[in-house]
């Protein structure tokens, strides 16, 4: 069956497109006005511009034909010239009053089509265009934005119409960094914002410790996390591992690093960050301490203190594929570049960075530096950061995927936001929340 689709059509209106999804037929004729193919200032773009935006849009699909069908304001002759320029088709889709009744009056059989979706064509224009202004520093071209840009559209509708607030990691993908995200930064400042927000609804892009710790510091809002994703760190631990480490170690105060899942929190003395593990072991009265759990980390900060740090062996699976001696390799080549590593790597990269410490110090560093070149040890989101906020620094080098992190989707944000599952709604024991709280407390008020 051949199925005609036609109307005050605007190519890529997100309603007329979802309409076009729901006709069943063997082949989909869509055909676009004359007014939307001059290019006039309202419609800048071409008939081939608009062709290439809708199969953009629709996916590639051998089942679509699109083609122009000039105007000629003339209701008579109307259908006739329209068969003319497309050819035989069985039914005719529309939305449009006064095309049913032509095409009824000439005997066709016509259905209606309905828009579920209410966002412009004009408005994913202007939304395409904002995300490419930054994306395009990333990889993403002009029409990876037109894709997504219904999507982040409605996302930040519903946002603030619920009263919500997006926090993303810096290592989450660009589109959601860019498009939907009200925060950006590391767990710490994350969770120091989550605390403070007045929002009703906080959606946390990133793994799902970190909207354990949103939950904790906010019992009463609601806290929704796009997609359940693990980390290495926080699972390398049980709190029966820490009890047991407890017993083991009787009188050691537990600092457990944020990567941590929530009941490993209550189980431990004091909590910590990448950017404040120093300061908050030091703060400890105790000679010796458990440090858990990453023992890469752990290592660095035995460097720095004269305390002895008892270590649990977890790592970043991230973190730790980094090399020393392909580091060194690349510097030679960039001898001006800044080596910038986090601290989750491995101790023999940290001995000769320019800087170690947490995602946001090494962004403050490349927001302060006047180097050029500069060389990101961490997980990719962070390039992409920089790429788009300091377009006049190069990276050198590569930088590692988190699998955790990058599960995340904008779509996953949609549905949490719309209708969420039910392992996208963060919920703990009350007594839980108490215990993690404090070790929590005791880190902010530090
Ligand atoms: S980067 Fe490492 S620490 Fe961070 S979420 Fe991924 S696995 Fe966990």
């Amino acid at each position: 069956m051949i199925a005609l689709f036609i109307g005050r059509f605007q190519p890529f209106h997100e309603g007329h497109l979802d309409a076009i999804k729901q006709i069943k037929a063997d082949k989909i004729i869509i055909g676009i006005g004359s007014s939307q193919y001059k290019g006039t200032k309202d419609n800048p773009y071409s008939f081939v511009e608009r062709k290439k935006i809708i199969e953009t849009m629709l996916g590639k699909n051998n089942q679509y034909q699109i083609m122009a069908i000039p105007d000629i304001h003339n209701n008579l002759r109307w259908v006739q010239h329209v068969k003319k320029i497309v050819g035989n088709f069985d039914i005719v889709f529309t939305g449009n009053k006064l095309t049913e009744k032509l095409f009824k009056e000439k005997g066709y059989q016509v259905r209606k089509t309905k828009i579920k979706v209410k966002i412009s064509g004009t408005a994913i224009r202007d939304e395409a265009n904002r995300l490419f202004e930054y994306l395009q520093k990333t990889c993403y071209s002009y029409e990876d934005c037109l894709k997504i840009a219904p999507l982040t559209l409605e996302i930040n509708q519903l946002k603030k119409k619920q009263n919500a607030i997006i926090l993303a990691h810096s290592y989450q993908t660009p589109d959601i960094m860019y498009g939907v995200a009200d925060y950006l930064g590391d767990s710490y400042s994350l969770s120091k914002i989550a605390k403070t927000s007045k929002a009703k609804k906080i959606i946390f892009c990133s793994v799902y410790f970190m909207g354990e710790t949103a939950k904790i510091l906010n019992p009463k809002k609601e806290v929704l996390v796009p997609t359940l994703a693990g980390c290495s760190l926080a699972d390398s631990i049980t709190p029966a591992q820490v009890r047991k480490l407890k017993k083991k170690y009787p009188g050691r105060p537990v600092v457990c690093y944020i990567n941590t899942t929530a009941k490993v929190k209550a189980e431990s003395d004091i909590c910590c960050t990448s950017g404040n593990a120093l300061k908050v072991i030091n703060s400890l009265p105790q000679d010796e301490i458990i440090f858990l759990p990453d023992i890469l980390m752990g290592k660095n900060l035995q460097k720095l203190t004269s305390k002895k740090i008892i270590l649990w062996n977890g790592t970043c699976i991230v973190h730790e594929k980094f090399n020393a001696h392909s580091i060194l390799q690349v510097k030679k080549q960039f001898p001006n570049a800044k080596i910038l590593a986090h601290t989750e790597c491995n101790p023999n990269i940290v001995d000769f960075a320019d800087l170690a410490g947490s995602t946001n110090d090494l962004l403050n560093f490349v927001d302060k530096t006047e180097s050029k070149d500069i060389m990101l040890i961490t997980e990719c989101g962070l390039s992409d950061r920089v790429r788009v906020e300091h377009p006049d620094k190069n990276i050198i080098g590569t930088c590692n995927l988190c699998p955790y992190m990058k599960k995340i989707t904008l779509q996953d944000i949609l549905i949490a936001l719309k209708n969420p599952r039910k392992n996208q709604i963060v919920k703990l024991d009350k007594k839980i929340i108490t215990k993690a709280k404090k070790s929590l407390d005791k880190m902010l008020l530090l």
